[in-house]
């Protein structure tokens, strides 16, 4: 189980995944990956849409959630994470030196 989610709502996208299959719920990822764009792209012009943009962004952290589950890769994801921090950081320490 991934620990941002509470017991409940980690049973309840476990259910999403039985019940819509791997290939739904991945279309519901895309289909909300898509719609957090939309808005970002509507802020960048001008929109004030922050309430859109949590909305999104609470349906795009669901989806990331069951994606964990059906590929399950907690643990590399973890790991990239830390060599992909690893990088900004030494990126933007030779930006300040330089
Ligand atoms: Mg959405």
């Amino acid at each position: 189980m991934t620990p941002s989610l509470t017991l409940d709502e980690f049973l309840l996208c476990k259910q999403a995944i039985m019940r819509y299959g791997k290939q739904g719920q991945m279309i519901v990822a895309i289909e909300e990956l898509s719609e957090l764009i939309k808005e970002i792209t509507k802020n960048l012009r001008g929109r004030d849409n922050c309430a859109a943009i949590s909305e999104e962004m609470a349906d795009v952290y669901i989806m990331l959630e069951q994606l964990i589950m059906m590929f399950d890769n907690d643990n590399e994801i973890r790991g990239q994470m830390r060599l992909k921090m690893k990088c900004l950081k030494e990126r933007m320490d030779n930006e300040r030196g330089g």
